[in-house]
C-alpha cells in the first residue's frame, strides 16, 4: 500500500536515537543517574545545575558502557576522546550548555545486521541529557533531576527504506543494548528515545530535500510519524512543488506532524572543547577488558541457535528477544529436552500465555528447569502435549511439573488415546488371550490388563484399561 502511495519516489530514512546508559551515578558528578520517582529537584547538586565554579569528572563506567555499544556495532574508537560544550539555551539546561561530543567522538562508522543488510552507524557519541520541563497550563515547572544523566546518542547513515525496517531497526537496537546490558532501553521511561530523518526521491537520483521529525517516545509513533511524513512528501511532490527543509513534531492523536522551531544549524551551537574536561585517553587495555565484559551479541546467538537445528525465524525471534534467549540459553544448559522442543514451546505457547496475561518472562515464576521437566515428560512420551499444554499455566505459576502429575494422575496412563495405543499392542503381542475372551472366557482379560499394566509401569488404571480392552474386542 506504502509502495503505491509513494508512486516513484522512494523514501530514505535516517535515525538519531538516544539511549541512557545503565550506570549508578550521572555522566560528570555523584547524583543518582536514574532519579525516577524521586522528589523534584532533589537528585542534583552544584555540578549537574551547572553552579559558577563547579568542576565535572568523567563517569568511567558511562565511557565503558558506551565504549561496549560502539565496539558491538564494529565502531572505530579513536585513541583519545574529547568533550565539547554545545551552546544553546533551554530552560531545563541549567548551564546554558550541553557538554556533548564533537570533534574525537566516542566511535565512528559500524554497523547493526538488519534482514540481510547492513545498515551503517554514522557515528555515536556521550552527552549529558537535559532536565525535564511540565507546562502546567499558565506556567511551566523545571525538575532537574534528570539534567546530567548519561546519554549515548548513535546516528544511522540514510540506510533506511521504510518505516516498518526504521522501526525493526529500532527494535534491534533495543535487544542489542539490553542484550549488553548498556541501557534499559525502554522508550516508556524515557530511557530510549527517537528522531527521525525522511527525504524522497526518484531511485537513483541524488538525496531529495529532508526533514527531521523529532521527540518520538515509541517504535509505534516512529512508524507512524514516518508513514504520514512519507504521504505528505509523496503530494508536495506529486503537485511538482519542492519540499521545504524542516523540523517536525508528531501529534499523537491526528497521528500528524507539525512544523516546529526551524533547526539550529551546526554554527549556532558554537562547538568548542569543553575547557574543564581534558582529552580521555583510550587505551588498547581498556578495549581488552570491555570486549572480554561483553556478552555474546545478538547475532552470534541468532547463528548459534541455527546450528542448533531451530528455524531461521525463531532463531532470529529468540536472539533478539534477550529475556527470552536468557531463559532459553538456561535450559539448554540443563540439556534435558531438545532445542526445537524449547524453542517452538516459548514462542508459541509460553509467548501466547505472557500476552495473554499481560506479563514479561521474568514477572512469572516459570524457571528454565521447570518448564524443561514439563517438556520432558512430553518428550518421553509420559504426559501428552494437551497435558502438558493444560499444566503450563500452573508450571508458569512456580507449580512443579512432575508433582502435579503424580497427584492428578495426568501421566499418559490416563491419556485414553496412549491407552488405546497399548490396547491395540497387547491385542497384537497376546491373540490367543484376544481371542479367548471374545469367545467368552473372561478370565483371559487379565493377561490383556496385566501387559497394558506393565507397559504403563502399573500407573494406569484397571478400570479404564478394562473397559477399552472390551470395546477393542466388541465384548459386553
Ligand atoms: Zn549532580
Amino acid at each position: 500500500m506504502l509502495g503505491q502511495a509513494t508512486g516513484p519516489f522512494e523514501a530514505v530514512i535516517g535515525l538519531e536515537v538516544h539511549l541512557q546508559l545503565k550506570t549508578r551515578t550521572k555522566i560528570f558528578c555523584g547524583c543518582p543517574a536514574d532519579p525516577f520517582g524521586a522528589p523534584p529537584n532533589s537528585q542534583v547538586c552544584p555540578v549537574c545545575l551547572g553552579l559558577p565554579g563547579a568542576l565535572p569528572v568523567v563517569n568511567e563506567e558511562a565511557l565503558d558502557l558506551g565504549l561496549m555499544l560502539a565496539l558491538a556495532l564494529g565502531a572505530q574508537i579513536p585513541d583519545r576522546l574529547l568533550f565539547h560544550r554545545k551552546n544553546y539555551f533551554y530552560p531545563d539546561l541549567p548551564k546554558n550548555y550541553q557538554i556533548s561530543q564533537y570533534t574525537l567522538p566516542l566511535g565512528q562508522g559500524g554497523a547493526l545486521p538488519l534482514g540481510g543488510r547492513r545498515v551503517r552507524i554514522k557515528r555515536l557519541h556521550l552527552e549529558e541529557d537535559a532536565g525535564k520541563s511540565l507546562h502546567l497550563e499558565d506556567r511551566t515547572l523545571l525538575d532537574l533531576n534528570r539534567a546530567g544523566s548519561p546519554l549515548i546518542e548513535l546516528v544511522t547513515e540514510p540506510d533506511l527504506k521504510s518505516p516498518e525496517e526504521a522501526r525493526l531497526f529500532l527494535q534491534r537496537i533495543q535487544a542489542l543494548a539490553q542484550t549488553l546490558g548498556v541501557s534499559e532501553a525502554s522508550p516508556e521511561e524515557g530511557k530510549m528515545r527517537a528522531d527521525v530523518n525522511v527525504s524522497l526521491r526518484r531511485s537513483g537520483e541524488a538525496l531529495g530535500t529532508k526533514v527531521e521529525i523529532k521527540n518520538l517516545n515509541s517504535f509505534k509513533s516512529v512508524q507512524r510519524a514516518l508513514e504520514y511524513e512519507i504521504r505528505r512528501q509523496t503530494e508536495i511532490l506529486r503537485r511538482g512543488e519542492r519540499v521545504k527543509q524542516a523540523t517536525m513534531g508528531f501529534e499523537e492523536g491526528s497521528g500528524k506532524t507539525y512544523p516546529m522551531r526551524t533547526k539550529e544549524e551546526e554554527a549556532d551551537y558554537r562547538y568548542f572543547p569543553e575547557p574543564d574536561l581534558p582529552p580521555v585517553p583510550i587505551r588498547e587495555e581498556r578495549l581488552l577488558a570491555v570486549k572480554a565484559r561483553m556478552p555474546e551479541l545478538p547475532w552470534a546467538k541468532e547463528a548459534r541457535y541455527l546450528a542448533l537445528g531451530l528455524k531461521a525465524q525463531d532463531a532470529e525471534a529468540l536472539a533478539y528477544a534477550p529475556a527470552f534467549s536468557r531463559f532459553l540459553d538456561r535450559a539448554l544448559a540443563l540439556g534435558l529436552v531438545s532445542p526445537t522442543t524449547l524453542a517452538n514451546w516459548l514462542l508459541a505457547d509460553v509467548a501466547g500465555l505472557l500476552n495473554e496475561r499481560g506479563l514479561a518472562l521474568e514477572e512469572t515464576r516459570l524457571t528454565p528447569e521447570n518448564l524443561s521437566r514439563l517438556l520432558a515428560l512430553f518428550e518421553r512420551g509420559e504426559i501428552t502435549s494437551r497435558v502438558a499444554k493444560a499444566l503450563l499455566p500452573e508450571v508458569l505459576e512456580g507449580a512443579d511439573p512432575e508433582a502435579l502429575v503424580r497427584a492428578r494422575g495426568l501421566g499418559v496412563v490416563a491419556d485414553e488415546e496412549a491407552l488405546k495405543g497399548l490396547v491395540e499392542e497387547a491385542l497384537s503381542a497376546l491373540p490367543e488371550a484376544a481371542k479367548s475372551v471374545q469367545e467368552g472366557k473372561l478370565k483371559a482379560m487379565d493377561a490383556l490388563l496385566g501387559y497394558v499394566m506393565r507397559k504403563t509401569r502399573g500407573q494406569a488404571q484397571p478400570e479404564v484399561v478394562r473397559r477399552l480392552l472390551k470395546e477393542a474386542l466388541g465384548v459386553g
